[in-house]
């Protein structure tokens, strides 16, 4: 089989390495345009929500990642995959209240932060079983390999095109009617001397330790936005965040924004369109690109190679079918 993938943020990445290593002959090309994989934290982690409910299928997802990145580490011969804890402390009563009623993720535990330079009357949780990637290296060691090989770039006649085009899916005439609801974000680098590095921190944002007492501080929720331009409301808002916790003064060093592709039923979408079977779409992956693109990528090609379906949720042709279906409902429902 012949698969020009386009786009190289981490789904049309992960996707062409792991195709490749499966024997399938892949090339990837991109128009170069911002990728919200090159400023994204990268953090993974099996839990979501106020709530600390594990994520959908996280015990399939989470011990793929946690096999994948190491491996190609070792393939690469760079380093990028960073496992951490999380220390989650609350910011209000009601969040640790959702927490001790809600039954809890095996990996979720009780912590004392009162050892760290941060407020937190309300207490903590630390979540084992999270870390993060280092996107920009990755992506750049991945890149290097593909054209190492000969497999940068458009190919003639391709059997399978797969579009992995983040947030710019939902301008694509193909996949816009899929229903997107992109979200903006904006992410700062900040500098704390003396802060300890052994957990990521959670309080509604997250403060990611980089070494050399740099940290990345994130992230903003702008919904609906599809301009990667950083938002100064965006600073303001992580800053005031950050101060609201952490008892230590900080220097920002450095601003950056992006978008998250987010489909309306807040799953990955993969598969044909119903109308150019050739086309494929791998894409939705919100806020959750790290924990979800190894297992999904392995499981497209087990797809296309032994016919083992996708995971229900996530397939095109249901997806674009209940998109299509709803908008006529609701046109019928206008007359
Ligand atoms: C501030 C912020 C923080 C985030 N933090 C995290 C986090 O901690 N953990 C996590 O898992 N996720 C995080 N995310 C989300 C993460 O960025 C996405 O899940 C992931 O990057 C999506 O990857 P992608 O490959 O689908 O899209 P992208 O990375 O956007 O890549 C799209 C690719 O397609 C190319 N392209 C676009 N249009 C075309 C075209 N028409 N023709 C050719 N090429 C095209 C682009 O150049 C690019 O190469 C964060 C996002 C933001 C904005």
């Amino acid at each position: 089989m012949n698969l020009q993938i386009i786009g190289h943020g981490i789904a049309g990445a992960l996707l062409a390495e792991i195709a490749g290593q499966n024997g399938i002959r892949v090339s990837v090309r991109t128009d170069g345009s911002p990728s919200s994989s090159r400023v994204a934290a990268g953090l993974f982690t099996p839990v979501t929500g106020q709530r600390l409910g594990l994520s959908w299928r996280a015990s399939d997802a989470l011990p793929e990642a946690q096999r994948f990145y190491p491996d190609l580490e070792r393939r690469l011969g760079i380093k990028f995959f960073h496992p951490l804890p999380t220390l989650r402390v609350f910011t209000c009563a009601k969040q640790r209240r959702d927490w001790e009623q809600k039954p809890k993720a095996d990996c979720v535990h009780p912590a004392d932060p009162n050892a760290r330079p941060l407020r937190a009357p309300w207490g903590a949780v630390r979540i084992d079983g999270g870390g993060w990637v280092n996107l920009p290296a990755l992506l750049d060691g991945l890149e290097q390999r593909r054209k190492s090989r000969n497999e940068w770039g458009q190919i003639p006649n391709p059997d399978i095109t797969v579009q992995a085009i983040g947030h710019q899916a939902a301008r694509d005439p193909l996949w816009k009617d899929l229903g997107w609801r992109n979200a903006h974000g904006d992410v700062l680098t900040v500098k704390i001397p003396g802060c300890p590095t052994d957990f990521i921190y959670s309080f509604d944002k997250f403060l990611l330790p980089l070494g050399q007492d740099r940290f990345r501080l994130g992230a903003t929720y702008h919904w609906d936005l599809d301009d990667p331009t950083p938002r100064p409301d965006g600073r303001a808002e992580l800053e005031a965040g950050l101060k609201n916790v952490l008892t230590l003064p900080f220097e920002v060093l450095d601003h950056q924004a992006g978008i998250r592709p987010v489909a309306v039923a807040r799953v990955p979408v993969i598969g044909p369109h119903p109308e150019a079977p050739e086309q494929w779409i791998f894409n939705g992956f919100g806020s959750k690109g790290v924990l979800y693109t190894p297992w999904l990528a392995q499981r497209l090609v087990a797809h296309w190679q032994t016919q083992r379906p996708l995971p229900k949720e996530t397939q095109s042709l249901r997806r674009i079918q209940r998109q299509r279906d709803r908008a006529k409902r609701q046109s019928t429902q206008q007359i």
